[in-house]
């Protein structure tokens, strides 16, 4: 089957479905039994939680019901896994994977260009049970080898990276954690499955936060971690043992956005690309951080990795201060500010000077980044804001 294909398809097994076109919403925290047969077997270890091959039976909510088997299902085959486990956003997806591979006294290689909170994560929780975290440049490709200690137990990858969007040389770094049986893990939010599927490069862990734009409508927060065969029952048990479990609401609603992912990537992927060949020739822009174009790091493995885009991308301004990105962001009409991305609207996030931000190069772009997020609308309604808010910008310089 192609991929639109699957994504119409998946998850959508009669036993989800009955017969309706989409999966039951299934809500339970106790699953009644009338034997005590059928209670052991609902409960053994085989058959809890999705395995990849659908066998997965009620036993108690928190271990999921058939709506969450069936999100499970679905994820599993987008993205090649043997199980799929999810969680209730993708920063419990992030944190859980990595503590159910970390240990005290092992060491974690995180990328440099990693998501705010997850290097939060590493200097709060991981740093207090032990575990030692070295950062390296995105860019760093198979020279991750030397960086590799006797207690290196993970190599986290996130690519393109937030904010700078660095894309990362993914089979170099693999084939290094591989000569040495390192874990591999990555943030795979910004591809979804749709356009690049790690574990088919060899990653064992793919995360996503399927609050971006598997689901897409900006309206649920979800998390889903996806495991090759050696990886999937370490990972199953330990988020489990954690308690991980989610709403069947936004389960449902999540696998509902999976059906237009297709559609939604292709058309967000045409609009950035619209707006971001305006910015590239407006004077106020120094240059753009898009995976498609040349000017952004990593080009060339976006190229050869990714089947397309979406709508994410910063840009850098060649000049700024903090009350000309007020006069430039205050009262946009279509792009309003906030976090997260990946529904249809579209967003704009100035970011200002923060510290923490890099490890391995200084930050050198205070004030001068700008993320947007394209969403569905008409791009040029989105270039004549965007147009408005440089002027506003230039004015207050
Ligand atoms: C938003 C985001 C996350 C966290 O997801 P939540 O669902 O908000 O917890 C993780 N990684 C990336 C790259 C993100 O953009």
């Amino acid at each position: 089957m192609k991929k639109d294909t699957i994504l119409v398809a998946t998850g959508r097994n009669k036993k989800y479905t009955g017969t309706a076109v989409n999966p039951r919403i299934v809500r339970a925290s106790t699953i009644v039994f009338d034997s005590m047969s059928e209670m052991a077997k609902a409960g053994s270890q085989q058959a809890y939680l999705f395995d990849g091959d659908s066998n997965a039976s009620e036993y108690y909510g928190r271990r999921g019901t058939s709506t969450t088997f069936a999100f499970n299902d679905a994820m599993c085959e987008l993205e090649n896994a043997a199980g799929s486990y999810v969680y209730p956003c993708g920063t419990a997806a992030i944190t859980s994977g990595l503590l159910s591979f970390l240990s005290a006294g092992d060491h974690l290689l995180m990328v440099d260009s990693v998501y705010q909170p997850t290097r939060d994560f590493c200097r709060g929780t991981l740093a207090r049970m032990g575990v030692e975290v070295s950062y390296y440049d995105p860019m760093i490709g198979g020279d991750i080898n030397a960086l590799v200690r006797k207690n290196t137990r993970v190599i986290f990858l996130e690519s393109p990276g937030s904010l700078t969007m660095e894309v990362q040389d993914v089979p170099s770094i693999v084939e290094a954690a591989k000569q040495h049986d390192i874990v591999t893990m990555i943030d795979n939010t910004f591809a979804t499955p749709f356009n690049f599927k790690p574990l088919d490069f060899g990653v064992d862990i793919s995360i996503q936060s399927a609050t971006k734009y598997i689901n897409g409508h900006s309206d649920v927060m979800l998390g889903v971690a996806s495991a090759n065969q050696r990886h999937w029952p370490q990972l199953r048990d330990r988020s489990y043992e954690l308690g991980q479990c989610a709403s069947v609401d936004d389960i449902y609603t999540a696998l509902r956005g999976i059906r237009t992912l297709g559609v939604r990537m292709r058309e967000h992927d045409r609009n950035a690309m619209t707006v971001a060949r305006w910015l590239e020739q407006h004077d106020l822009v120094e240059r753009l951080l898009h995976p498609a174009f040349e000017s952004c790091p990593g080009h060339e493995f976006f190229k050869r990795d990714f089947s397309g885009g979406n709508g994410l991308f910063s840009f850098v301004l060649n000049n700024s201060n903090a009350r000309a990105v007020a006069a430039m962001v205050d009262n946009m009409r279509h792009f309003k500010m906030g976090f997260s991305w990946g529904g249809y609207e579209s967003l704009i996030l100035p970011i200002g000077s923060a510290p923490a931000q890099r490890s391995v190069a200084p930050w050198l772009l205070d004030r001068r980044l700008i993320r947007l997020h394209i969403g569905l609308e008409d791009t040029q309604d989105l270039i004549d804001d965007l147009s408005g808010g440089l002027e506003r910008l230039r004015e207050a310089l």
